[in-house]
């Protein structure tokens, strides 16, 4: 059973003082079943950010329409968490206030709230950062504590926009594996928003691929069980020199026994989506 729906989903934002307008989503439809884990990957300014943003109930389509379980989108709600990759943190509330924010706004009691705030702190590595504000903490504690603030009002799909972009390489994988290790153990449906090719491989089980502005999605890859564990044995290929061959995996939840390699990935997988983003685009 598919749980998100996009039907022939499009964005046009009208033009600025009397400007053309910007057609920013060409008609895209995509279905996401429960457990998924898929990777939107397209190029920056390619529509991404506008498609999840829609899908949050943060915009609305110009055309077309998104349901989730057969219900139809038109407001953000606690059935969608949202990571965004700039930190999104009330800046004023503590780690735990943060995670506690929607499940009061849901009525629980203290104590409910107390508890599962707990789970979720112990859940991304953050026990003694209760009481810290987003400012005393690193990026990537911030985005635990935005990951922890989104599972914990147990949403039915995770919508994450570039979430580790901001991060160091270490810090970034260690993020996509702690990510991976709640997607596995909590069993988790998860639209993944990212520009970088290893990153999608790493992670999805799907791979929607993007066409340049005005985006729609041109092929889906499925990446099969070999291409997924032989990528996350090795870690995505990484881009960025000899110094990253050094990192340790460092997996919160075991997701990778063995140390990443600079050069290993998923070679085939890899090749079949490098050709599908730099290729004409094909299908409509
Ligand atoms: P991506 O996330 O893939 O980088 P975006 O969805 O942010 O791309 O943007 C797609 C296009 O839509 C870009 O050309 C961007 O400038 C334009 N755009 C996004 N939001 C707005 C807006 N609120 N008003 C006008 N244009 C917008
Ligand atoms: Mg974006």
């Amino acid at each position: 059973m598919s749980r998100l729906v996009l039907d022939e989903v499009s964005r046009t934002f009208p033009g600025v003082r009397g400007g053309p307008p910007t057609r920013a989503l060409e008609p895209t439809s995509l279905a996401v079943a429960d457990n998924d884990f898929i990777c939107l990957l397209g190029p920056s300014g390619c529509g991404k950010s506008t498609l999840l943003r829609i899908v949050a109930g943060l915009d609305r389509p110009t055309t077309g329409r998104v349901t989730l379980d057969g219900a139809p989108v038109t407001a953000p709600g606690a059935d969608r968490g949202m990571v965004f990759q700039s930190y999104t943190l009330f800046p004023w509330l503590t780690v735990e206030q943060n995670i506690r924010f929607g499940l009061r706004e849901q009525g629980l009691s203290t104590a409910e709230q107390t508890r599962i705030a707990a789970h979720y702190i112990a859940r991304v590595g953050l026990e003694g950062f209760e009481r810290h504000y987003p400012k005393m903490l690193s990026g990537g504690m911030q985005q635990r504590t935005a990951l922890a603030r989104a599972l914990a009002n147990d949403p039915k799909i995770l919508l994450l926009d570039e979430p580790f972009g901001a991060l160091d390489n270490q810090t970034r994988s260690l993020m996509q594996e702690l990510l991976l290790g709640i997607w596995e153990s909590d069993r988790k449906t998860v639209l993944f928003v990212t520009h970088d090719i290893d990153e999608a491989i790493f992670m999805a089980n799907r791979v929607a691929v993007m066409t340049a502005r005005p985006g729609r999605i041109k092929r889906e890859l499925v990446i099969d069980l070999p291409q997924r564990a032989s990528s996350r044995a090795h870690g995505p290929r990484q881009r960025t020199g000899p110094a990253s061959g050094a990192r340790r995996s460092g997996p919160p939840n075991g997701t990778s026994a063995r140390p990443r390699s600079s050069t290993a990935g998923a070679p085939a997988a890899g090749a079949a989506v490098e050709a599908e983003v730099a290729g004409p685009s094909s299908n409509s």
